[in-house]
């Protein structure tokens, strides 16, 4: 029987999740994904995690806990730096998720928390790959064709993306194929920024891009915008933050500012969220600094209700419209 991995469908799932399940598969391994989030991820989540938790945090321990009994193992990356041009890191908790996670939930399988340091050198990924290949008795060649076709789907899914699918789009379209239905083009153009987790999670951000699309608006992303531009774009920054995702939001707001490729900027975030509290407060002054770019922030956790987000979407679409009106 093969070993089942089990990988939780939150936090850095919509950055990476093409590459683990193309490698863990091309090693043999049976992928088991859990669900997407419901209210139920939520309640184990919070009952699960340690009080002051981000709801971000809560919800990944939800999602473990219902892996956790049907899987060998769960693999928590412990990812410290993807790019090695920047000095940035994750935020604390995000570092320390595979001993909270063993410090919360009883009855865990083993937890594959393979660190992920990429400033190492250029091959570190295929080193890591190999250590967790070898670990579960894999020989090398197979190790080296599942890294090279894991290499392969990651690259594909960052395509779709910077080509204007979603990630649910995207990694639908990867494994269905076929076209993503696209309605015809609206009148207004939105940036929804924020970390992937809280862009791309239609539950815990209230559907917000349905929403939007629904209200007459087109979204626009961190995600469809090419590497190369978002590197360009961080020479704006006197000096980068500390997080990873926080600096792919800001930058990813410059360009779509400096551009005047949108009518607005929405900045999802997390309530008390240290790094975004900072994020959110210079995305503000930013956007003002732009041509008075209109600027909305949406603030979630768990008692975030849908008729609040509503409100306050629509309002900000009115305003825009009545802008467009006017130029
Ligand atoms: S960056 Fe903020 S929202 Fe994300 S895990 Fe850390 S504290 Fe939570």
């Amino acid at each position: 029987m093969p070993v089942r991995v089990g990988i939780p469908r939150y936090l850095a799932y919509f950055s990476y999740y093409p590459w683990w399940k193309t490698f863990f598969e091309e090693l043999g391994f049976e992928v088991i994904t859990s669900s997407p989030t419901t209210k139920k991820t939520l309640d184990d989540g919070v009952e699960e995690a340690v009080n002051d938790a981000c709801i971000p945090i809560k919800l990944y321990h939800g999602h473990v806990v219902e892996l956790k009994d049907k899987v060998d193992i769960i693999f928590v990356p412990r990812l410290v730096k993807v790019r090695k041009f920047f000095t940035e890191t994750f935020c604390p908790k995000f570092l320390a998720l595979p001993d909270l996670l063993r410090a919360s939930i009883n009855g865990l399988p083993e937890i594959l928390d393979t660190r992920v340091d990429l400033s190492q050198g250029p091959l570190e990924l295929f080193r890591i790959s190999r250590e967790v290949g070898e670990r579960f008795g894999v020989g090398l060649s197979r190790i080296s064709r599942a890294y090279l076709l894991a290499c392969k789907a990651l690259r594909r899914y960052k395509k779709l993306m910077q080509g204007g699918m979603l990630a649910d789009e995207a990694l639908q379209h990867m494994e269905k194929g076929g076209d993503i239905n696209r309605d015809k083009k609206r009148d207004l153009t939105i940036a929804v920024l924020g970390y992937p987790y809280l862009i791309y999670d239609s539950f815990i951000n209230l559907d917000i891009v349905k929403k939007l699309r629904k209200m007459g608006a087109d979204v626009v992303t961190a995600e469809m915008v090419s590497p190369r531009s978002l590197l360009r774009e961080a020479k704006r920054l006197p000096k980068q933050m500390f997080w990873h995702y926080s600096n792919r939001a800001m930058h990813a707001a410059y360009y779509y500012m400096n551009r005047k490729r949108v009518d607005g900027l929405i900045h999802v975030t997390a309530f008390i969220c240290g790094p975004d509290a900072m994020l959110d407060r210079l995305m503000e002054i930013e956007a003002r600094q732009y041509g008075q770019m209109p600027f909305l922030t949406v603030s979630i956790d768990e008692e975030t209700g849908s008729g609040g987000v509503d409100t306050r979407l629509e309002a900000f679409i009115d305003m825009l419209k009545r802008r467009r009106v006017q130029r």
